[in-house]
């Protein structure tokens, strides 16, 4: 049994196409499997999410699928001959117009025609992640005249960003629609959103994922200015934000990007959503079979951050070492979760409660830090409980039992919660509770005399229908009520 809080996102990708490695993946943690529409086709992304489903299976374990929506990122389009290299002061044109020629070394189309009315002499652009910049000398119609600042090798379709954010491309794109559509066909557990800007983005997101009769859950991915500025209506609007270091520090400047992690995890927690940590957080691994001390000190820093999940990008889709970049980010999570104080929860004391299940919650996680706690055991239908319940960190394990295996794959993206699968079983809440915690003692996450806190609805199988707690002491044949005088931390 992983002792391991954080959770471990895996992007998908030629790396992990062979069920063998996938299985070994998964063996060596990861618990959510991100599916990036940006690449491969359609049928080799319908087959990159069966195949996930499938190892699963197999292995038992509940992982969730991730489905990264491409967004409206602006590329440049293809080159004659594939790439040019850029000299420093080199002219060189953006070209807007509908059907550019292909691109040579004075001028490459690029796919978002608004952006000559987006940018003024003087803005900068930065292309492939910032490694290239250009000044932009003058618009003239759809041909944007630039000068080369940072030359480089400029490939096609390499992505394009406006320094200081401003650019006026909507939210959705015409291809995220599609996207979105084919998300839900595949099941999707949760729906990524690239590059929002604000709360209606992730509100429209969500409606039309419903109207695919989807249920997965929305991530906003903080990667625009705008976002920041945004950031609290777009969290509000989300169930999960994702920190999406790459394309955020090429808009805002790598100097802002440690401020602003904290600042995004802080918020999310405060606002009870769960937050991903992402982007080249163990780069090297690409292809070096070991993490570097500064790609060390950054997991473990978004795990003392309080963090949920960390996420590898090119490390797992196209890395030479998908499973020991897995094993090393096991490795580095639980030996930085050792040193992470417990936050208590006074910080959510002047919180006031709309839901039964978030109160229920709150006060069992007041208890778990101010009484010695071994577990918290919650039985929950839709899972909304071990979101709450885990939104204060503590070294409290929280086994969250369902019998629904939707709830459960969405669950294994919430730090310190473990998912297990259960239907409730016996005549009567104590008869139920005993199962429970035979079970737990039977799985070894238990053990006689440990004090537990459980959560429950007293009507079993109402969703969002936590209504109850109750304090107990394992017993070999089920709990005892804990007794009277409680030892304290
Ligand atoms: P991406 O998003 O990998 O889809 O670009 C993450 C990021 O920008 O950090
Ligand atoms: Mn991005």
């Amino acid at each position: 049994m992983s002792n391991r809080q954080t959770k471990i996102i895996a992007t998908l990708g030629p790396a992990t196409d062979d069920p063998a490695v996938l299985a070994q993946v998964i063996a060596a943690g990861a618990d959510v499997f991100r599916l990036n529409m940006s690449h491969g086709g359609p049928e080799e992304q319908a087959a990159r999410a069966r195949l996930v489903r499938e190892t699963a299976s197999n292995t038992g374990k509940e992982v969730a699928l991730l489905v990264d929506l491409q967004g409206p990122k602006i590329r440049v389009e293809k080159f004659a001959n594939g790439g040019v290299e850029l000299e420093p002061g080199q002219p060189f044109t953006l070209d807007a117009s509908a059907e550019p020629a292909p691109g040579d070394d004075r001028r490459v189309g690029v796919t978002y025609k608004g952006l000559p009315g987006d940018v003024k002499p003087g803005d900068t652009l930065l292309l492939d992640d910032g490694l290239i910049a250009m000044q932009v000398v003058e618009v003239e119609g759809d041909q944007i005249h630039c000068e080369t600042e940072v030359g480089g090798y400029l490939s096609s379709r390499k992505g394009l960003n406006l320094k200081g954010g401003g650019l006026s491309i909507p939210g959705i794109a015409d291809h995220d629609r599609a996207d979105i559509k084919r998300a839900a066909e595949m099941d999707a557990d949760y729906l990524a959103v690239s590059f929002p800007r604000n709360a209606d983005d992730m509100i429209q997101a969500k409606k039309l994922l419903r109207e695919a009769g989807s249920h997965a859950r929305v991530v906003a991915k903080i990667e625009r200015a705008e976002a920041i500025e945004n950031l609290e209506e777009i969290i509000d609007a989300s169930d999960v934000v994702m920190i999406a270091r790459g394309d955020l520090g090429v808009e805002i400047g790598d100097a802002e990007l440690p401020g602003l992690q904290k600042r995004i995890i802080r918020a999310a927690l405060d606002q009870n959503r769960v937050v991903i940590t992402a982007t080249q957080m163990m780069q090297s691994m690409v292809e070096n079979p070991v993490p570097t001390r500064a790609e060390v000190l950054d997991v473990a820093n978004a795990v003392i951050d309080g963090t949920d999940a960390v996420m590898l990008s090119a490390e797992t889709a196209v890395g030479r070492h998908p499973v020991k970049v897995i094993e090393a980010m096991n490795r580095v999570c639980v030996g930085a979760e050792a040193h992470v104080e417990s936050l208590h929860s006074e910080r959510g004391m002047n919180v006031r409660f709309n839901r039964i299940d978030q109160a229920i919650a709150s006060a069992a996680m007041y208890m778990a830090t101010h009484v010695k706690v071994d577990a918290i055991i919650a039985l929950t239908e839709s899972g909304s409980t071990a979101q709450w319940l885990s939104r204060v960190r503590t070294p409290v394990p929280i086994f969250a039992l369902s019998a629904l295996a939707a709830s459960r794959r969405r669950m294994a993206m919430y730090r310190d919660v473990y998912p297990i699968a259960h239907v409730p079983q016996g005549k009567g809440m104590d008869k139920v509770l005993a199962n429970v915690v035979a079970l737990l003692l039977d799985q070894g996450r238990v053990k006689v005399g440990d004090r537990v806190i459980l959560t429950m609805g007293d009507r079993l199988g109402n969703e969002g229908g936590t209504n109850s707690l109750r304090l107990v002491q394992v017993a070999s044949d089920g709990f005892v009520d804990s007794q009277t005088k409680l030892d304290l931390h």
